[in-house]
């Protein structure tokens, strides 16, 4: 193993991912620059639009795709929380949920893909679903609007004066039905209330409840998607915030995304922790607290300034590793939550970020822990990187570890953050 950080006489640190191999330097005198989006006067918005900003706003339901289910507030279970599952279209309409899940419109990999490759086939529930939703006059009216959407974007002949035919219908509902690619989307595009257009709720503006009731929710929808098609071999989970990061909206959401291959990271990292089955340990927040990385801890969780990314980052790593995250209970996945929570509310909300999960799947028996990486999509040098490998990172681990330290102090400070999360540095009062 080569070790990760080296720091060189004139102050360039030279960083080693110890699970990617990828190469970092940072090089000196670059990393006090300020990283928040260049700042521009914030534009009023209208409370009354606050809820059809997008189409994921919670004004505009029907402009995404059928709802596969829901979670909604309810003060008479244990947890304040319940989800509810085959609503109709007027039903969706009616009520607006904390977080939906939905097929992504326009998936990564079709359903014909999966049909055709591999002979995958809708499962009943999910065909029960299609049917019900279509038995009702705005269901009907829905589908019949996203076929024509679907239809029109993948052929640049299609007419769309002509009539949908009941088999254009019932061949595009299928698809819509029985979804690889999905969705997880908050409710709120804006804080409640908020009356200029710069008050954006990211993960980090959640409370820490709703934050883990999201986090859990996004488990739930990849161990179904595991439990539904037999010939996902990996459930890939990400976050773009912000359009500079790749988000198609502005609007608070997670993709759940199955693939038929492990895919060739995941293959050599499974080689590598076959062989050395405390890798992520010894490498993780072990190597970082060592370095004086870590910045916070839960019971059962640690967040510490990731090394070797192109991006600056902070990772958050669950210190259980025998298990895919859908068995980890429910206080584990709140330790996880809580640590992510906080280090989205330290980035704060302005910075485009790319949040990816990596995982255990159900194929491998072997020691991964959940962890989530999140990048701070900020600028870099470029041109350099393409040709030699190495990229350019101007802000060190130590700097993301500094700025997130000073962010998390004040937020403690005002209460922000769950009661688990002890940050470093600090003694437990619990
Ligand atoms: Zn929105």
């Amino acid at each position: 193993m080569i070790e990760p950080l080296t720091r060189l006489p004139d102050g360039t640190i030279k960083q080693v991912n110890p699970f990617t191999g990828t190469k970092v330097w940072t090089l000196p005198g670059r990393g006090r620059r300020p990283i928040d989006r260049a700042a521009r006067a914030p534009l009023p918005i209208d409370p009354a639009d606050a809820d059809r900003i997008c189409a994921f706003c919670p004004g505009r339901v029907l402009e995404t795709t059928p709802e596969i289910a829901r979670l909604v507030r309810d003060p008479a279970t244990p947890d304040g929380w319940r989800e509810v599952r085959g609503l109709t279209a007027e039903e969706v309409v009616a009520m607006p949920a904390e977080f939906r899940l939905l097929p992504n419109l326009f998936e990564i990999l079709s359903y014909d893909y999966w049909h055709l490759t591999h002979g995958w086939e809708p499962t009943v529930a999910m065909r029960a679903r299609q049917q019900a939703y279509l038995s009702t006059p705005a269901g009907r009216e829905h589908v019949g609007r996203l076929a024509r959407t679907r239809m029109d974007a993948r052929d640049a002949n299609s007419r769309a004066d002509k009539p949908l035919s009941e088999a254009d219908v019932e061949r595009e509902a299928v698809g819509l039905f029985a979804g690889n690619h999905l969705l997880v989307v908050a409710r709120r595009h804006y804080e409640p209330g908020a009356h200029v257009d710069s008050l954006l709720r990211g993960s980090g503006r959640l409370t820490p409840e709703e934050h883990w009731k999201y986090v859990e929710f996004t488990i739930s929808a990849m161990h179904g998607l595991y439990r539904d098609n037999e010939h996902a071999r990996y459930v890939s989970v990400f976050q773009n915030w912000l359009q500079a990061a790749g988000a198609s909206f502005d609007h608070l959401h997670k993709q759940v995304v199955a693939i038929d291959e492990l895919g060739a990271q995941l293959e050599r990292e499974a080689a590598q922790v076959a062989r050395d089955r405390d890798l992520y340990e010894r490498w993780g927040h072990t190597y970082a607290d060592s370095q004086g990385l870590v910045v916070a801890r839960t019971s059962t969780a640690v967040a510490f300034a990731g090394i070797g990314h192109r991006f600056p980052s902070l990772e958050v790593h669950s210190l259980v590793d025998d298990r895919c995250p859908w068995d980890l209970t429910v206080d584990q996945v709140r330790d996880f939550s809580d640590l992510l929570h906080a280090c989205h509310a330290a980035t704060g909300v302005d910075v485009p970020t790319n949040e990816e999960w990596h995982h255990r799947p159900p194929s491998l028996d072997l020691p991964m822990p959940l962890r989530a990486v999140l990048k701070w999509r900020v600028s870099t040098l470029a041109g350099f990187e393409g040709g030699t490998k190495i990229y350019v990172n101007t802000i060190s681990p130590w700097s993301v570890h500094e700025r997130t330290m000073g962010r998390l102090r004040m937020l403690a400070a005002d209460g922000e953050l769950s009661e688990r999360v002890q940050l470093s540095g600090t003694t437990s009062t619990r």
